[in-house]
């Protein structure tokens, strides 16, 4: 995932986990605004026993995206079997699969009135199939009881034609899959099993597989990269047909244990690296500071 877990990240209201306001540009402090929507949310997912990235990373988003009818489910557990430099998720033993969870998803959605959902998961290499087939079951319970728009931000599922096949197959709206940074950083800011040919080619199938599905895949920014590398990946990814982008700051989860911020860029650099890639042909671009991989998720989707 990438997510965002990651990766969503601390809140921009107050000083979290040993990152500090003081060191934040101004466009980087808000007050994150909380409301009803909020606490309906998050109590009504903890009862359900469900898991969202919203709630999970304190996602400063969350109240624009609840308020937009939109969630980021956590599907396939909390552990990881990857190590990112810049994911707060736990890393280990994952739990079993729970079989109950896509139709706890599904029912979740329809409570909350959802018209797009989003559902991400850690990485579980432990799995035969990488979790494509549970992936898959949500989608097709979401779809079938609320009738919601379905996005999936998955893993690699190291690259497996079988996993690919579950995906393509349950043709959710979005295939959502980050490559997160540029390749020449790969090695130190992603887990030593991820790569980037492969994320490439992950896009590319499933494209292939069924050109009705949207392919979306996003980078964080702030961690060394040059505005030339970030074009090079734009280019690589529209080589592979990939039609939506978001691009967003880096923000280190703890300053203890992460990776650190090489740089905070700018608004106006977000804009122009939006337009760019806008010129390179994506149907949908998310840039900006706060930008997250699910943020505006319903707009891309239904083209605004
Ligand atoms: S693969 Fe695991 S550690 Fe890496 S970003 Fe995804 S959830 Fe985080």
């Amino acid at each position: 995932m990438n997510c965002f877990l990651n990766r969503e990240l601390p809140i921009l209201g107050e000083a979290s986990g040993g990152g500090s306001l003081r060191r934040l540009p101004r466009w980087l402090k808000r007050k994150v605004p909380l409301g009803n929507a909020d606490h309906f949310t998050a109590q009504l997912v903890q009862e359900m026993g469900l898991q969202t990235v919203c709630e999970h990373a304190r996602c400063p988003n969350r109240m624009e995206c609840y308020a937009a009818k939109t969630a980021t489910f956590m599907i396939l557990g909390e552990v990881c079997t990857r190590n990112c430099g810049f994911c707060a998720v736990k890393h280990g033993q994952p739990e079993p699969v729970d079989l109950d969870e896509p139709q706890r998803v599904a029912q979740a959605a329809r409570q909350l009135g959802l018209r797009h959902v989003v559902i991400t998961s850690v990485t579980r290499d432990d799995l035969p199939d990488g979790g494509a087939a549970h992936f898959a079951q949500c989608v097709r319970a979401v779809r079938q009881l609320c009738g919601a728009s379905v996005e999936v931000l998955t893993p690699d599922f190291r690259l497996q034609p079988e996993a690919i096949a579950q995906i393509v197959q349950a043709a959710p709206e979005v295939l959502n899959h980050n490559t997160e940074t540029v390749p020449r950083l790969v090695r130190r800011v992603r887990d030593r099993q991820a790569d980037y040919g492969r994320s490439l080619q992950l896009l590319l199938q499933v494209k292939q597989g069924n050109p009705a599905i949207r392919t979306k895949s996003g980078l964080m920014l702030g961690l060394g990269e040059t505005d030339e590398e970030v074009l090079d990946v734009l280019v690589d990814l529209r080589d592979r047909e990939v039609d939506f982008l978001t691009l967003g700051q880096y923000l280190q989860p703890d300053v203890r244990r992460y990776l650190p911020v090489e740089r905070y860029r700018t608004p106006a650099e977000f804009e122009r690296l939006g337009q760019a890639a806008r010129q390179l042909g994506f149907q949908q671009v998310a840039s900006g500071p706060f930008v997250r991989s699910s943020y505006h998720a319903h707009e891309m989707v239904a083209g605004r």
